[in-house]
C-alpha cells in the first residue's frame, strides 16, 4: 500500500462509520458531517536528547529498524500521554542507551514527520542538551539501536541522519560550540 498522510488514511469516520465525501477527503481537521466528531490529527510531541559527555562529543545511536534503518539518530522518541517532556526525556535516553540524563536544558524545535505502516504522521520534536551521570554505563535497547558514536558530528555524519529535524537541532547546537 502507497503512503499517505494521516488525514488521507482517514476516509470514514472513527465515530459513526459514514464515509467522507470526496472533495472533504484529506481536510484537517477532519470534520464528519453527520455526527459532527472531529479529529485535529495533532502534532504528537516527541523528546529528543543531544546528550554531550566531559570532551565535549555528541552522542549518536544507529538505528536498528525503520524508519532510518542503519542511520543515526539522537536517543528520543514520543512523549506518553500524561507524562511532562521532561519525563519523556529522561525515559527514553535511559530506555535506549541506559544513560541516566542529571541535567537537561531545553534547545529548539523542529516539525517532523513519521511514517509508520504506510501513514506519515505530523510530529513536533523538542530537543534539549542533556548531561548524563555516568556515560560509562551505555547499553542500547535491543532490536531499536546496533551501534553509538561519541563524535564531533561532520558533514558524512549529518548526510547520514534518520531523520531531518535531528540534523537541523544538531546543525543549530554546532552553532553554539
Ligand atoms: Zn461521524
Amino acid at each position: 500500500m502507497d503512503s499517505t498522510s494521516i488525514e488521507k488514511a482517514c476516509r470514514f469516520c472513527p465515530r459513526c462509520g459514514k464515509e467522507t465525501d470526496a472533495e472533504d477527503q484529506g481536510c484537517v481537521p477532519f470534520r464528519c458531517k453527520r455526527c459532527g466528531f472531529a479529529n485535529f490529527f495533532g502534532p504528537v510531541a516527541a523528546v529528543g536528547g543531544l546528550v554531550t559527555n566531559e570532551q565535549g562529543e555528541l552522542l549518536l545511536v544507529r538505528r536498528a529498524r525503520e524508519p532510518g534503518k542503519g542511520k543515526w539518530g539522537l536517543p528520543g522518541g514520543f512523549v506518553d500521554r500524561d507524562e511532562t517532556i521532561e519525563r519523556a526525556l529522561s525515559r527514553e535516553v535511559l530506555e535506549e542507551t541506559n544513560l541516566c540524563v542529571s541535567e537537561a536544558t531545553y534547545l529548539t524545535s523542529f516539525p517532523n514527520l513519521y511514517e509508520y505502516a504506510g501513514a506519515v504522521s505530523p510530529v513536533i520534536d523538542l530537543f534539549y542538551l542533556c548531561r548524563v551521570a555516568d556515560q560509562t554505563v551505555i547499553r542500547l535497547a535491543d532490536g531499536e539501536l546496533d551501534g553509538f558514536l561519541w563524535v564531533k558530528p561532520t558533514q558524512q555524519h549529518l548526510s547520514r541522519m534518520a531523520f531531518p529535524s535531528n540534523r537541523r537541532a544538531i546543525e543549530k547546537w554546532l552553532d553554539f560550540v
